[in-house]
Order: C-alpha cells, then structure tokens, then sequence
C-alpha cells in the first residue's frame, strides 16, 4: 500500500482462516494475533521502536507512565519482599511505595537517592527491587545509576529506573547496567501534550517471565489509537529533545542570575552536574528554581506569565510551569514535601520549543511583576 504513516490497527480481536489456525496460535504453534489485550500491530510498532530506541532487548507499552510504573513491579513484587525507593521522585511513584506495595505485604524503605551508600546500607536478605528516577521531579537529584547498579547486581536485586526526565535521546540508565527501564511516554516522547502512554523496556527474560504474565492477565494496555500517536510523537523526538535541551540552558543560565536557587543540572551551582554531566547527553527540558516569597510569590510568577502557560505536565513542546506544592506534590502534606527538599517557593519550568530570547522575555517581565 506503501502508506507514509503507520497503519492504524483500531481492532479488538481477529478472524482466522479455520478452527485449526485458531488451535495453533493459541498453542503458539503459529505466529499471529488473537486479542488486542495480547498483540495488536499497531502497538507492536511503537513497542520495537521504543526497544531500539533504548537498546533493550524488549519493550510493552501501557496505558500511562503510573501503569507501567504499576506493571514494572507489581509484576515481580511478592508479599515477604522488600523494595528500596528514592525520596524525591514523582508523587504517585511515592504512593506506590508508600500506600500500595504495603497493603500487599512487600516492606518499602526511602532513601535518599543522591547517597549511593544509603541504598546498600538499606538492603535486607529479601531486598527485589531499587526503584528510582534520575534526574529527580521536582528537586533535580541525580542518582549514580552505575553505582547503583553495581550495588544492586552483586547482591541480586532487580534495578528499576524512571527515565520519563530524559527519553532515551538524553539518557539510557541501560548502559550503566540498570535491568528496567519505565516510561511515562505522555512527556517526551508524545510531546506535544495529546495522549496518555507508558512503556516498559527489560531483558527478554524479563519482558516473557515477569511482565508479560502480569500485563496479560490485568490487561493495563495501550490503546492502538494512542500507540499511533505516540509512533508519530517519536519522529520528532531527537529533534525536540535536544532543542528543548538547548533552550533550557539558555533559560536557566538568565534565571541564575535572577531567583535566589537555582536546580538545573547542567549548571556549575548544581552540586551534582559532573555526574548528570556522564549520565545524561544534554540537560533536558525541565528545571526547578526557588523564590524567597514563598507561595505567593511563586503564585504571583505564575499569573504573571504572558507566554509560558500554567500547567503540570512535562516533555511538551509548549513552555509549562506550576509550583508543585500546590500541584503535583499537593497530596504529599508540608512534612513530606519538607522531607524531599519541595519548598513553598519551588517552581519546575518544562521549556519548549519557542524562541528562547522570547521565554526570557516573558520570564523577566514576570519576575519583575513578581517583586523581583
Ligand atoms: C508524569 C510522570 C509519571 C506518570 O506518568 P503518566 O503518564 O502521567 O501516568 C511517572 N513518573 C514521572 C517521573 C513522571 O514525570
């Protein structure tokens, strides 16, 4: 048919030629679709992008970036097992650990991921699973993902990072030797703020042995639709990922000179830009920066922002800002937030692709409105 764009498989089930063809796919005696919870082409398509994108041997995708986080380990999670998490991290990437994974009897330590030693101190002889994102949302930690690795295979424990931040343009925790790579493909690889999607990219062994039984029988799928979207996302990728890098710097380097702290790892303040610096191939979309005044403060940025909308997704095109604690962090109550270093005065900024000189604009003009 020779179409430019992937075909769109908008199917639930399939036909088959006679009852033997049937009997034989179901046996996995012939290779071929049965049910969309199972395969579906479309899907399929983004699932071996996605796995040559990062270098793993295979990849599923599910329904949102908090389904495949769910999936990544609940499919090897058993009651009497023990995970080790970062502190800093995405606010339902703490719920998982915090409220779900103990109502199934799996014991959950946080440590703080900056401090390497702390994840092997916190290992029990039952320890499956270190669970992290690098850089951090919304404080811009960096985790040593070989350290933490090298930690974790010497003593047999399944490494899962949350690499949403970066996309693999930026960064592929792969390399450093970790086993799981989850996505929330919404952010960068959609990027252009239309759809809900996550993968999951592993070992073969992984993918057949643990995710596959799990994502089969609980059937937290993406959508062909979205799948097609998210392929269409992905062709532009590179490309995005790296101006949006680029105008982040640009962004960040005016903004240091004007707010009191600055979280951008591709900066000399942050403490850890060496390490973001061999980890990461260019300093991504998003930052945080802190004011003085508080909420109201950061409220009054916000609101006087012409440009650069109010919104708490990420990885979009669009400029996006919001204040965490009043957002996306809201559920974690003032002590956990204090906990993981999210003030009132925090703010995370998405860059996109507009014209920097003009995100500097609207910034400076804001500040200026702002009291600074
Ligand atoms: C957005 C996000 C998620 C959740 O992804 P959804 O697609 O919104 O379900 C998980 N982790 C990180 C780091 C994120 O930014």
């Amino acid at each position: 048919m020779g179409e430019t764009s992937e075909a769109l498989f908008l199917t639930s089930g399939y036909c088959y030629d006679d009852a033997a063809t049937v009997a034989a796919r179901f046996a996995g005696e012939q290779d071929g679709m049965t049910y969309s919870r199972l395969q579906n082409p479309t899907v399929a398509m983004l699932e071996e992008r996605i796995a040559l994108l990062e270098g793993a041997d295979d990849c599923r995708v599910q329904a949102s970036g908090m389904a495949a986080m769910t999936a990544a380990l609940l499919c090897q999670l058993s009651a009497g097992d023990h995970m080790v998490s970062a502190r800093a991290a995405f606010g339902s990437c703490r719920w998982l650990g915090d409220s779900l994974l103990p109502r199934f009897g799996v014991d959950v330590t946080v440590v703080d991921a900056r401090d390497t030693a702390a994840w092997e101190a916190a290992i029990r002889p039952n320890t499956k699973v270190f669970f992290f994102e690098t850089p951090a949302n919304p404080t811009m930690d960096v985790a040593d993902l070989e350290a933490i690795a090298n930690i974790a295979k010497a003593h047999g424990i399944t490494t899962v990072v949350d690499n949403a931040f970066c996309s693999p343009v930026l960064q592929r925790p792969m390399e450093f030797g970790i086993d799981v790579v989850a996505y929330s493909a919404t952010k960068l690889m959609d990027g252009q703020g239309r759809v809900l999607a996550g993968a999951v990219c592993g070992s073969e062994e992984f993918i057949n042995e643990k995710l596959l039984p799990f994502q089969r029988n609980t059937g937290p799928n993406l959508s062909p639709f979205n799948a097609w979207v998210v392929l269409k996302g992905l062709e532009t990728l590179d490309l995005r990922a790296k101006q949006q890098s680029e105008n982040a710097l640009k962004v960040g380097q005016f903004l240091e000179g004007r707010v009191p702290v600055i979280l951008h790892p591709w900066l000399d303040s942050h403490p850890q830009q060496a390490l973001a610096k061999k980890q990461m191939d260019a300093c991504g979309p998003i930052f945080s920066f802190v004011l003085d005044g508080g909420r109201a403060q950061a409220h009054a940025l916000l609101d006087a922002l012409e440009l650069i909308d109010i919104s708490n997704n990420i990885g979009d095109s669009r400029s996006l800002m919001c204040h965490p604690a009043s957002s996306t962090h809201h559920n974690m109550g003032p002590e956990g937030r204090e906990a993981m270093g999210i003030s009132e005065g925090m703010l995370r900024i998405n860059v996109g692709l507009e014209d920097a000189d003009d995100l500097i604009e609207d910034l400076d003009q804001a500040l200026s409105k702002a009291g600074l």
